[in-house]
């Protein structure tokens, strides 16, 4: 029988014997996780699992956790770390992420990454994690926040530079009209690469220190940093 596996910009299709296990992509906001984390879905059939989503999904349906988070978001600062890892505790428990997850925007800080360790651990089923980290300049990540543009329909994630929709804030995919995300501006930005630099880089060199590290250059075209990607973890699960 033919394979009907979905073909990705990387030009492979999916290779159902490869267990991907739990991927963390690191980086600082706008490096392109989100993008590069749906390109790992269309190859590999495992969920993306993006913090930043779910707490943007429970600010917009007025939960508990989106009514303590949202303000913290439009600042560009962090949320409590107990409230996020309750937030993936619960994402984790459910059932599509058996044979692996990308986490995207997750762990931020020392204290998620030392929760998410223990947490594997008691997971005995559960591969130990592969971490990525995406690099790309500062000039380059601002051209990436203030052109980015979202598809609050499909999640497709556009740039009015680099990625343009084929009609001007119109989604290719099912025409919705696109959104601009309210902490993607100049200013929130340096807030966040702050919060990154102080809070998150820590967490590279936690994972640098455990193997299962790789590190690849972000300012490429989308195809080619997915496809090295894919040669990293295929390598460091090798
Ligand atoms: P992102 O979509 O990953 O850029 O995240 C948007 C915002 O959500 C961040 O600036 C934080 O305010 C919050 N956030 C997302 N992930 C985390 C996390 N792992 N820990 C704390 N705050 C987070």
């Amino acid at each position: 029988m033919s394979c009907t596996c979905s073909k990705t910009e990387t030009g492979r299709g999916a290779e159902h014997s490869f267990a991907p296990g739990p991927i963390l992509l690191l980086g600082a906001p706008g490096v392109g996780k989100g993008t590069q984390a749906k390109e790992l879905v269309k190859l590999w059939g495992i969920p993306q699992i993006s913090t930043g989503d779910l707490l943007r999904g429970n600010v917009a349906r007025g939960t508990e956790l989106g009514k303590m988070a949202k303000e913290l978001m439009s600042r560009g600062e962090l949320v409590p770390d107990t409230l996020v890892n309750e937030m993936v505790a619960a994402r984790l428990a459910e059932p599509d992420t058996a044979k692996g997850y990308i986490l995207d925007g997750f762990p931020r800080t020392l204290g998620q990454a030392g929760w998410l360790d223990d947490k594997l651990k008691g997971l005995t089923a559960s591969l130990p994690v592969v971490a990525v980290s995406i690099q790309v300049g500062y000039n380059q990540l601002l051209r990436r926040i203030t052109g980015r543009r979202n598809c609050p329909t499909c999640q497709a994630i556009y740039n009015v530079y680099m990625n343009a929709p084929k009609q001007e804030g119109v989604c290719d995919v099912d025409g919705a009209k696109l959104v601009q995300r309210a902490d993607d501006t100049e200013e929130v930005l340096k807030e966040r690469v702050h919060a990154y630099e102080t809070l998150t880089a820590p967490v590279v060199e936690h994972y640098r220190a455990q193997g299962r590290f790789a590190e690849v250059d972000g300012d490429r075209p989308i195809a080619e940093i997915a496809a090295g990607i894919v040669a990293a973890v295929e390598r460091l699960r090798g």
